[in-house]
């Protein structure tokens, strides 16, 4: 006998939504969460985060995209909560340059949807975006902007709604697998279920065998937020979540969704962090005067002064893939995590993936890509 099915350590950004998929298939599924779901020190914090479907890189994300498209709409419908604001999306960049050329590039092979933007259409659209000479733009009509506190508590009540059970302040001290199943302990007591999915975001080495301890390193990521002088020209009817990436400068954001503030920060800034408990959330000089001087750079709109910070941490691999799959073949341990400073949009996809296979059921071909047995040397 068994405490239940399916276990689910960590109730963040992923582990939310593999309980809530993982709840539709049994009625046997328990999650357990270190504080509270969406609680401001996990990845979920910061309010909000890019949703698009025009991206560079790996095109063998894309069913996956379309897959966590379908399902926040689900989500939404489910619990009547409103989670995705779509605002549309723009990648900004040089005409002909890398950026704008690997965009491209993904784009042709995935078939997104999308319009290529000239400097002057870009300039009349979006008149908050101080161009440079030679910039143009990729539309993406399907992106927004997710309300990520909004997304995890949602997924959690929708799970408790089909009947999973929530262990809320209760971080699991240690999980192990013997031939019967997982035994998960947590504050002197002990639990054992058919399998066990780790979703622990930026806290995961801790419960992760040592070739993936070794594959991975928590970082932590800032955001920075800014006032409009027109406020009225940053609201999402106006301005899409955007990427502007050159060789010399790079910022991403998003439309202000409370009204006030809006979302401007530096690209691909993460830095390892040892402890996921103590990640520094005030901003160096040096990351204050960048952003700052971007801001003041790509939109005359915003008052250069940065209003709001903080950062987060997130777990990385060496190669910046999520891992997704169990720990060795046929292990009752599944790994989701590792989503390298890019895993929200896929948030809903990566738990439908997560709590099918860990229920033994079928979901992509071709995911060897983030699969965790590739770190292993032999
Ligand atoms: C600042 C920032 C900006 C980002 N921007 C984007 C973006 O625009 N678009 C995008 O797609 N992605 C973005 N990302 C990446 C994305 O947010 C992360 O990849 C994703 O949120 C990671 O989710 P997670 O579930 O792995 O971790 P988390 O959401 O941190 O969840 C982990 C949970 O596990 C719990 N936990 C930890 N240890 C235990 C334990 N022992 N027992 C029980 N519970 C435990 C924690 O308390 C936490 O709630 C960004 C990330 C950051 C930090």
């Amino acid at each position: 006998m068994t405490d239940g099915k399916l276990a689910v350590i960590g109730l963040g950004s992923i582990g939310s939504m593999a309980l809530w998929q993982a709840s539709r298939l049994s009625d046997s599924v328990v999650g357990f969460e270190a504080a509270t779901p969406a609680h401001g020190r996990s990845a979920v914090g910061g309010d909000t985060r890019l949703f698009r479907m025009i991206y560079r890189g790996n095109p063998d994300f894309y069913p996956i995209l379309q897959r966590s498209q379908r399902l926040w709409a689900e989500l939404e419908a489910e619990t009547g909560q409103d989670i995705l604001t779509r605002c549309g999306g723009l990648s900004i960049g040089t005409a002909n340059g890398p950026y704008i050329n690997a965009v491209l590039e993904t784009t042709k092979a995935t078939g997104a949807e999308h319009q290529l933007l000239s400097h002057q259409e870009l300039a009349e659209r979006y008149p908050q975006h101080n161009l440079r000479p030679d910039d143009v733009a990729v539309y993406d009509p399907n992106a927004g902007a997710l309300r990520t506190d909004r997304a995890v508590t949602a997924a959690v009540a929708a799970a408790e709604a089909n009947g999973a059970t929530v262990h809320r302040n209760t971080p699991v001290d240690s999980i192990t697998e013997t031939n019967d199943g997982v035994i998960v302990t947590a504050g002197g007591k002990s639990w054992t279920f058919e399998n066990v999915i780790v979703a622990s975001g930026g806290w995961s080495r801790r419960l992760m065998p040592d070739y993936l301890e070794n594959a991975t390193e928590t970082k932590r990521i800032f955001l920075s937020w800014f006032v409009a002088n027109d406020a009225s020209q940053f609201t999402p009817e106006k301005f899409p979540i955007f990427i502007r990436i050159y060789e010399d400068r790079s910022m991403y954001g998003a439309p202000a969704v409370d009204g006030v503030t809006v979302k401007a920060t530096l690209d691909g800034r993460g830095k390892p962090t040892p402890d996921p408990d103590a990640v520094p959330r005030d901003l160096t000089a040096a990351e204050i005067e960048e952003t700052t001087d971007t801001v003041s750079e790509f939109f005359p709109g915003l008052i250069p002064n940065i209003v709001r910070t903080d950062a987060f941490p997130d777990l990385y691999t060496k190669d910046s893939q999520p891992l997704l799959g169990p720990i060795s073949d046929g292990s009752r341990i599944y790994c989701a995590t590792g989503f390298s400073g890019a895993g929200f949009k896929n948030a809903t996809g990566f738990g439908y993936i997560a709590a099918r296979e860990a229920l033994g059921k079928q979901t992509f071909d071709g995911l060897g890509f983030i699969r965790p047995e590739r770190f292993k040397t032999s």
